[in-house]
């Protein structure tokens, strides 16, 4: 009897706990290296939750062939599929299908964190700030479009962007790095200058017109606040670079800064979408690359400290695209039924503890329960 209650507890001991194995080289060339354990037991520390906009299984794919074959996503254990209508359309926009998640609420198209009759939900952003955990919104879009906006604004409509970047300043987000610098420091809308507010709020608060975003050293006291342009950020094949440093980044940064009691981390990849209503394959391939490797940025991460729930999905598929006969890895052949959104069910990775609540088919809102459920809340 003695004998097995320590055979159980070890396999207790060992079986919670992740395995420290050093990376592969193949696994440091951004590849995949095999399926890691999943850490299926026990709460959730942070959860980093990461949006490829627009990226339906086709996006993946073709990632995935133009990538030999391979892609970070391989290394998920779990995979589930999730619905993406919205309140008021099969066909769900950014901002309804970036609301799910966020609130846990079907809404309608355009609506940014508030409810079919336009009240304000609130955000498992906004729930983690009052359970005293730190949160991060990262996006290759400006900070106040459609997605990232949902996580911390409450307006009936995702045009009104002056109005979502002032909401920044109600709230007590801890990082947050995309473009939009316009919309907070020359505001038509009124005389504010929220770049000026959020330094007053103890931000560090800089620009991609000021200083390199790497080199800048870290205090973990103080908030952090990071415009990568004006306006939308450059498509990364003409230049934009960021996505996997701000991944590192803001990991590093809500680890310290967090003191301990936990993350909420918000990461888009916002471009793979403009690829599909652009109908351009290239500049989905390239968006699609660049966000897998930051989610192996991430998982890196999550391996290492074995208490981060890894969740990507998309809100939703854009273009109708497919990959058709004759496609070669050199080659694609592709074609676009649509230069809008499509009503596919998208596929949602998860990784880490919590990770088994996201296998099978379900609403795209049962995302923010299983995160809220992942994190104790
Ligand atoms: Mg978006
Ligand atoms: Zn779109």
């Amino acid at each position: 009897m003695r004998n097995i209650i320590v055979i159980f507890s070890m396999i207790f001991i060992f079986g919670c706990y992740p395995k420290n194995e050093t990376s592969t080289p193949i696994a440091k060339l951004g590849m995949t290296s095999g399926t890691p354990e999943p850490l299926r037991h026990g709460k959730a520390k942070n959860v980093i939750l990461m949006i490829g906009d627009g990226m339906g299984v086709s996006q993946i794919t073709a990632g995935m062939i133009k990538n030999n074959n391979r892609l970070n996503l391989e290394r998920f254990p779990i995979v589930g599929l999730h619905k993406s209508y919205s309140s008021d359309n099969l066909i769900t926009d950014s901002a309804a299908g970036a609301t799910a998640f966020s609130a846990g609420v079907k809404t309608y198209n355009g609506a940014i964190g508030v409810n079919p009759r336009k009240k304000p939900v609130k955000t498992i952003l906004e729930e983690c700030e009052e359970k005293g955990m730190a949160t991060g919104l990262v996006s290759t879009s400006t900070i106040v479009h459609a997605t990232p906006a949902s996580f911390i604004a409450h307006q009936p409509s995702r045009k009104m962007y002056e109005e979502i970047a002032a909401d920044f300043l109600k709230t007590e987000v801890d990082l947050f790095i995309g473009g939009g610098k316009k919309y907070f420091d020359r505001r038509e809308t009124d005389e504010r200058n929220l770049y000026e507010e959020l330094e007053e709020k103890d931000y560090y608060v800089s620009d991609y017109f000021k200083e390199n975003m790497s080199a800048i050293k870290f205090d973990p006291n103080k908030n952090f606040a990071y415009f990568t342009a004006d306006d939308d950020p450059l498509p990364v094949a003409s230049g934009r670079d960021y996505l996997y440093g701000a991944t590192r980044i803001s990991t590093g940064f809500l680890k310290a800064h967090s003191k301990g009691k936990g993350y909420f981390l918000m990461i888009e990849g916002a471009q793979i979408d403009w690829g599909g209503h652009a109908n351009d394959a290239n500049y989905i391939i390239s968006e699609m690359l660049d966000f897998d490797k930051s989610i192996g940025a991430v998982l890196d991460w999550a391996e290492k400290d074995g208490e981060t729930l890894v969740v990507v999905t998309a809100d939703h598929e854009t273009g109708g695209f497919s990959i058709n006969l004759g496609t070669t890895q050199d080659t694609m052949v592709t074609e676009f039924t649509t230069d809008y959104h499509t009503a596919e069910m998208i596929p949602v990775f998860a990784y880490g503890p919590g990770a088994e609540k996201f296998s099978g088919i379900y609403e795209n809102t049962a995302i923010y329960d299983k995160i809220k459920k992942a994190l104790g809340l």
